[in-house]
C-alpha cells in the first residue's frame, strides 16, 4: 500500500486496514475515519480500480462521507467503509466475502459494513453469516424498516424537495412545480412516484430508454434524452444517477432555482457548490438529503442489536427531520454568504468534534 497518510484525501482517519487473504483471492481496505459518535458505519463496495490508489482514495473519501451523512441525519453512528479490490473480471467468491466478513467481525463492532455498489441484499445475508456487525439485511415485510434502502432514500428526497420548493420558490406545495429527474432507478424512479402523487410536473430520464418510458407513462410525465436532462428549463433539478455531474459545463447547463437529489458526490470539487450559489441556484447538500436509506438501516441494525423489531414509526419521524435540517443550512447560508455545502461541511465536522 502507498503512504496513504499522504492521500490529499486522507483527514486523520482513525484507522486504515489492509486485508488480504491470499487463499480466497480477497484485497479489500476498510476505513474508519471517525468514531467519535458511534460505531463507523457506512457500506462495502465491490469494484475493479484501475491502480491500488485509486481505491485508497475511494474509501478515504467515502468513510469520510460517511461521518458526515450520519452526524448530520443525528445517528449515533460514526464513519466508517470498505473496499473490495475486484479483479477486471470481477470475480466475487463466497469464500471472498466469508474472509471480508471475518476482517470486519475482528474489529468488534468499530466498523458496520452494509450493501454498497457491487454488493447486492444476498451478499450481505451471506456476510452477515460470519459477523454481526451487519446492517441493510433482506426484509421479508415490505412495510417495514432496513431492507432496500432505496425508498427510504427516495422518501428524504421528497421531504427535502418539498423544503427547498417551499424555501426557495416560496410555495407549500409542489402541484404544478416543473422537476426533472436525471436517474429513474431505484431512488428517482420512487422519488418521481412521490412527486407525481402531489401533481408536480415532471420531466424524466435514464439512459434506460424502455424504463424511463413506462414510468412516464405510468405517471403521466414527459421525457427527454439523457443528455439534455441538465438543460431543461424547470424549478428543480434532481440528480438521482451519478456523482459529479455538478462540474462547470454542468452548472452552466443550469436552467433551474433548485438542485435537489440523491445522488452521491453531486459536486465535482468543493468550489462548485460557491459556482451554484453565485448563479443563484439553491442547493440541498447531498448527503443530508439523501440520509433516509442509512437512518432506516442503522435504525434497523440498532434495533436487532437491543433484540426488538424495528419501528417503521421511528423511521418515518427521522425522515421528517430531513427538511428541517435542510432549512438551518439554508438559513446560514442565507445569512453568512457561505454556500450550502459549505454550511452543512461545517455543522457536520463540528458533530464529530473536528
Ligand atoms: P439505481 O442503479 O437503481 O438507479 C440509477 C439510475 O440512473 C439507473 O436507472 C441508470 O440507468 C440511471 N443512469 C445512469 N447513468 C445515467 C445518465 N447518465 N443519465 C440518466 N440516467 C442515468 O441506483 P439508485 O439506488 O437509485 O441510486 C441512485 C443514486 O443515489 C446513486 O448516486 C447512489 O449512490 C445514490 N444513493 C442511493 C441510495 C439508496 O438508498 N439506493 C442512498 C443514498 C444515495
Amino acid at each position: 500500500m502507498t503512504a496513504f497518510w499522504t492521500e490529499a484525501d486522507y483527514d486523520d482517519h482513525e484507522l486504515v486496514q489492509l486485508v488480504r487473504d491470499p487463499k480466497s483471492g480477497l484485497t479489500a481496505i476498510i476505513a474508519l475515519h471517525s468514531t467519535h459518535l458511534g460505531p463507523g458505519a457506512g457500506g462495502t463496495r465491490f469494484w475493479h480500480y484501475p491502480e491500488p490508489k485509486d481505491a485508497i482514495r475511494d474509501v478515504l473519501r467515502l468513510s469520510r462521507g460517511m461521518s458526515y451523512k450520519n452526524a448530520m441525519a443525528g445517528l449515533p453512528m460514526g464513519g466508517g467503509k470498505a473496499v473490495i479490490l475486484a479483479d477486471a473480471a470481477k470475480t466475487k467468491t463466497p469464500e471472498m466475502l466469508a474472509a471480508f466478513a471475518d476482517a470486519v467481525e475482528a474489529l468488534h463492532g468499530r466498523y458496520v459494513t452494509a450493501e454498497d455498489v457491487g454488493i447486492s441484499e444476498a451478499d450481505m445475508a451471506l456476510v452477515a453469516k460470519r459477523t454481526q456487525y451487519v446492517s441493510g439485511l433482506p426484509n421479508e415485510d415490505a412495510d417495514a424498516a432496513g431492507g432496500d434502502p432505496g425508498p427510504f432514500t427516495a422518501m428524504g428526497i421528497y421531504h427535502g424537495i418539498k423544503a427547498a420548493v417551499r424555501h426557495r420558490l416560496g410555495k407549500d406545495s409542489v402541484e404544478g412545480v416543473h422537476i426533472a429527474i436525471q436517474g429513474t432507478g431505484s431512488v428517482g424512479g420512487g422519488v418521481a412516484r412521490l412527486l407525481a402523487k402531489d401533481g408536480a410536473r415532471l420531466t424524466l430520464a435514464d439512459i434506460h430508454h424502455d424504463r424511463v418510458e413506462e414510468l412516464a407513462r405510468e405517471l403521466d410525465a414527459e421525457t427527454c434524452a439523457s443528455d439534455a436532462i441538465m438543460g431543461v428549463t424547470c424549478d428543480v433539478f434532481s440528480p438521482n444517477a451519478l456523482g459529479a455531474v455538478l462540474d462547470d459545463a454542468g452548472i452552466a447547463r443550469l436552467d433551474c432555482a433548485v438542485v435537489a437529489g440523491g445522488a452521491n458526490n453531486q459536486l465535482a470539487r468543493a468550489g462548485h457548490g460557491q459556482m451554484l450559489a453565485e448563479r443563484g441556484i439553491l442547493y440541498a447538500p447531498d448527503y443530508v438529503i439523501n440520509a433516509g436509506g442509512i437512518i432506516s438501516v442503522t435504525l434497523e441494525y440498532l434495533s436487532r442489536r437491543e433484540g426488538r423489531d424495528c419501528d417503521i414509526n421511528e423511521v418515518r419521524k427521522r425522515l421528517a427531520q430531513i427538511p428541517g435540517r435542510l432549512e438551518e443550512i439554508w438559513t446560514e447560508s442565507d445569512a453568512s454568504g457561505v454556500s450550502p455545502d459549505q454550511v452543512a461541511d461545517r455543522m457536520a465536522q463540528k458533530l464529530i468534534g473536528r
